[in-house]
């Protein structure tokens, strides 16, 4: 019964996988060609470090629009109209500096792909929130001094400038970029405005390179860069046709004269083997040739950005690699011979971890049960409560994915099962077959959210288990308000999440336009909650279309890649309906690579 439900479970599983991710920005279209790492399958693993259909399309424009626009730099016929002088306001001038490790981070939002900057800069303002506190502003808002109340400052550049679209860079922080001593990482477009503004000798002196005379195109083509190499890692890097914006290519000047400049990753071209740096820094300035934000996998070149902002924002931090997992989708349905075994392999190890329960289980049209519907609560469910009571006792942390993770009677995409279908978001298949996010349910709202809440909680209570302090969305979607509520009863997520425009300006949510996003270590998010890390995926066997199982191979190699950050996690999660030998063979090899296994609270320190 158990394994013939897994079996089922794991077709539709797949199926939803490829498709949503595929959906949330093609980030499965875009690696089997290359088959190195493949996708997790479980729908909880759905990458969604990427961006919504709407601001997919956004991307595609922009990428186009930024290569023309480079073409017409090169050829000396890109007019450029400087931003209106800019004072600051009394009280703006007059805030004081925060106390403490802060990020300044500056966004672009004008121009006819805007809304993109905002997905960015939360990106980038969540991985800025491990280190402390965090103010994004859009560019335009930058006033005099600035950079130098914040310990660093990221300018992301994502609207490029020129042509009909004027600058909105205040001459203020061209200045400023250049007189400060403060760490200022500049990502992407826009850094040879910078050297026009202050003068391109005096860049070039006091950096030694020539943005003025950077690319995107080499040769009359951004190329096919699909790797970076970074601290001895090797990352991918899997645009699809059309998508890549490419990666400037900087003009590093060497002589007299120059100072060195530090080639801090190096990317690769996959058809013609040449390299070039993808990030470099001299002096005061980190620059990166691209925002690494969209099409991303567990073993992608964002990694190289996560780590730098060590750099700027934690220079003393010593190196340490933690490795976490989880047991998923438990509910009062689950085997409880299966989670003993499971659990006596983990004890056997010492092994600290999470246990996610789901703590209703609901097949409101018996999809499972011969038509009869059917709802177990784990008070109901004894023999499980029994092994998790065990684990409790044994080193597990007690965390609460849903309440019944699935959406009342409806198809949510699937069949209403618990554990199957999404509870917090819409999903269908349309007549393609792909799996289509179609935002939050109509009665979202805190109300709603807080009411599953509450009676999941309750659930757990009722079975006399306690409280669990750590919540993961099922699915990893919900809506910016239901993130919110997460976070009102939660001491943390641990999850990827999905982060809504509007969020950084404080306007309505706007659902079609959004970023998932995961982590290699805790961050405080833009919800203004500590999200602890996943960022490995799951063991998923068998292989599906074009795709490849995700074996403890593919896990191992993940956590490999991040060795790359200097205090980060390989978090990973299991379905403790699959045997102990692939998750035995996955903590063994994510051990050898010098990981310590802890518990899911130490993550957060
Ligand atoms: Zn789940």
């Amino acid at each position: 019964m158990q394994n013939k439900r897994g079996r089922s479970r794991k077709v539709r599983i797949s199926a939803v996988v490829m498709l949503l991710a595929a959906l949330l920005g093609g980030v499965i279209l875009s690696r089997t060609a290359q088959g190195a790492i493949s996708r997790p399958r479980a729908t909880d693993a759905v990458n969604p470090l990427s961006l919504s259909p709407k601001s997919s399309k956004d991307l595609a424009a922009a990428a186009k629009a930024r290569l023309d626009s480079d073409r017409l730099r090169r050829a000396g016929r890109l007019a450029l109209t400087p931003a209106p002088v800019t004072k600051a306001l009394a009280a703006e001038a007059a805030a004081a500096a925060p106390a403490g490790t802060s990020a300044l981070v500056l966004y672009d939002n004008t121009g006819p792909y805007g809304q993109l900057g905002e997905l960015y800069a939360m990106a980038t303002a969540n991985l800025a929130g491990h280190f402390g506190t965090v103010t994004a502003k859009p560019v335009s808002a930058y006033t005099a001094g600035m950079v130098n109340q914040y310990t660093a400052t990221v300018y992301l550049g994502s609207t490029y400038y020129g042509g009909t679209v004027p600058d909105a860079v205040p001459a203020a922080f061209y200045q400023d970029a250049l007189a400060t001593s403060r760490p200022v990482t500049w990502i992407g477009d826009n850094i040879w405005n910078m050297a026009g503004a202050v003068g391109v000798t005096q860049f070039k002196q006091k950096y030694g390179w020539d943005p003025t005379n950077s690319y995107y195109e080499s040769g009359g083509s951004i190329g096919n860069i699909n790797q970076v190499t970074y601290r001895n890692q090797q990352l991918t890097r899997t645009i699809p046709a059309g998508q890549d914006g490419g990666v400037l290519h900087p003009d590093i000047l060497t002589g007299p004269g120059y100072p060195a400049v530090t080639r801090l990753a190096e990317a690769k071209d996959g058809t013609s083997g040449a390299t070039s740096p993808w990030a470099i820094r001299s002096s005061n300035l980190t620059y990166l040739g691209e925002i690494p934000f969209a099409y991303v996998s567990e073993s992608d070149r964002v990694i190289v950005f996560e780590d730098l902002l060590f750099d700027a924002l934690a220079p003393a931090t010593a190196e340490r690699h933690r490795a976490f997992v989880r047991l998923e989708d438990i509910s009062p349905k689950a085997d409880p011979a299966q989670l003993r075994a499971i659990a006596n392999y983990l004890k056997s190890q010492n092994i600290p971890y999470g246990i996610n329960v789901i703590p209703v289980y609901k097949d409101p049209k018996g999809a499972y049960n011969n038509g009869v519907p059917e709802t177990v609560t784990l008070a109901q469910a004894p023999a499980v409560v029994t092994e998790l009571k065990n684990m409790l006792a044994n080193g597990a942390v007690l965390m609460n994915h849903g309440y019944t993770h699935q959406y009342g009677t409806a198809n949510n995409p699937y069949n209403g099962v618990t554990g199957d279908d999404f509870e917090f978001f819409r999903a269908h298949v349309d007549t393609a077959d792909n799996v289509v996010l179609d935002g939050p349910p109509a009665e979202d709202s805190t109300v709603w959210a807080q009411g599953r809440v509450t009676q999941a909680l309750a659930g757990f209570a009722a079975a006399g288990l306690p409280k669990p302090a750590l919540w993961t969305t099922p699915h990893y979607a919900a809506s910016a308000t239901d993130y919110r509520v997460f976070g009102q009863n939660y001491s943390a997520r641990l999850e990827r999440s999905l982060y809504f425009a509007g969020t950084l300006t404080g306007g309505t949510p706007d659902n079609s336009r959004y970023i998932g996003q995961f982590f290699p270590y805790a961050v405080k998010d833009v919800y203004g909650t500590t999200v602890l890390p996943e960022n490995i995926g799951n063991y998923e066997p068998d292989a599906y279309n074009n795709h490849p199982p995700r074996l403890p191979a593919d896990l191992i190699a993940s956590a490999k890649a991040n060795l790359a950050v200097r205090d980060g996690v390989a978090s990973f999660f299991y379905h403790p309906y699959y045997p102990v030998t692939p998750l035995k063979q996955t903590i063994e090899g994510i051990k050898a690579l010098g990981y310590t296994f802890v518990g899911p609270t130490a993550l957060g320190q």
